[in-house]
C-alpha cells in the first residue's frame, strides 16, 4: 500500500466494519481490511482492494502486514469482546497513535479504553439514544455533540412564522440559535436577522438539549 501514514485499518468487515471502510474509499481514503472469515474478504475483494484475511487478535499476523506503520485503525468487531480487547491491545503494543474501536456496552468501551484505544464507539447505544429522542419529539434529526449541547432538524413554531428572526427575539426567548433554513423545493441557506420562517420549512437548530427539545414541540 502507497502511503500507510494517511491509510486506515479496518479490523472486522461486519455490517459496521463494511460501511466504515467503503465510506472511507468513497471519500479516497485507502483502507487496509482485516477479517478472520475468508468469505467475507472474498465478497469484499471486488469493492475494497486491500482485503486480507487474517486473526487480528495474533499480534503476529498484526506484524506481518505491517500495521504498525499505520497511524490510523479501526476495531470494528463487536460481539465477540475478548477478540475485540485483544485486537485493540495489539494495536496500542504497535504504537497506532490513533485507534477507534467499537464497543457494544459502557464496560466493554471502558475495558477497550484501558487497553489503549483512543476512541470508542456505541454505535447501537447511540443510535437508540438519537431514535428516543425522534420519537418522543418533533425532531426529523438528532445529534448531540457532547456536554448536552446539540444540534437538530425541525419545523418553525407556528407562531413566528411570516416573521423575520432578527424580530422575533427567539434567541433570547428559548436560548437556541437557528443556523440554517431550507425552504420547500430549496436548499440549506445560513439563516440571518432577515430570514422570514414560512410553513414547510426545515431548520437546523443548536443549544442546550432541553432548549432544542423545548423549541421543537412550538412548530
Ligand atoms: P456488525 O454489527 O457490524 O455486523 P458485530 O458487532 O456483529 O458486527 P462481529 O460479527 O462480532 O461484530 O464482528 C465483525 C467482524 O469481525 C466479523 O466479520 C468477524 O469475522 C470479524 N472478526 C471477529 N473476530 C476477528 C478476529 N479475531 N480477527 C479478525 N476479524 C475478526
Amino acid at each position: 500500500m502507497a502511503n500507510k501514514e494517511e491509510s486506515v485499518v479496518v479490523i472486522g468487515l461486519g455490517r459496521f466494519g463494511s460501511s466504515l471502510a467503503l465510506e472511507l474509499l468513497r471519500r479516497d481514503t485507502q483502507v487496509l481490511a482485516i477479517d478472520s472469515s475468508p468469505k467475507l474478504v472474498q465478497a469484499y475483494s471486488s469493492q475494497i482492494p486491500h482485503a486480507v484475511v487474517a486473526d487480528a487478535t495474533d499480534p503476529e499476523a498484526l506484524t506481518q502486514l505491517d500495521v504498525g506503520m499505520f497511524r490510523r485503525a479501526v476495531v470494528a468487531i463487536g460481539t465477540d469482546q475478548e477478540a475485540s480487547i485483544l485486537a485493540t491491545a495489539n494495536l496500542a503494543d504497535l504504537d497506532v497513535s490513533d485507534i477507534w474501536a467499537k464497543a457494544t456496552n459502557r464496560q466493554h468501551g471502558r475495558i477497550l479504553q484501558r487497553v489503549g484505544a483512543h476512541h470508542v464507539v456505541l454505535p447501537e447505544h447511540d443510535m437508540g439514544e438519537r431514535v428516543a429522542h425522534l420519537v418522543s419529539g418533533e425532531m426529523l434529526d438528532y445529534l448531540e455533540l457532547g456536554d448536552g449541547f446539540v444540534i437538530a432538524k425541525t419545523r418553525p413554531p407556528r407562531d413566528y412564522v411570516g416573521a423575520a428572526l432578527g424580530e422575533t427575539g427567539l434567541r433570547a426567548q428559548y436560548g437556541v440559535t437557528i443556523v440554517a433554513v431550507k425552504p420547500q423545493n430549496g436548499t440549506f441557506t445560513y439563516a440571518d436577522r432577515e430570514t422570514i420562517l414560512q410553513y414547510g420549512d426545515i431548520l437546523v437548530v443548536s443549544g442546550p438539549e432541553d432548549k432544542v427539545e423545548r423549541f421543537s414541540r412550538l412548530a
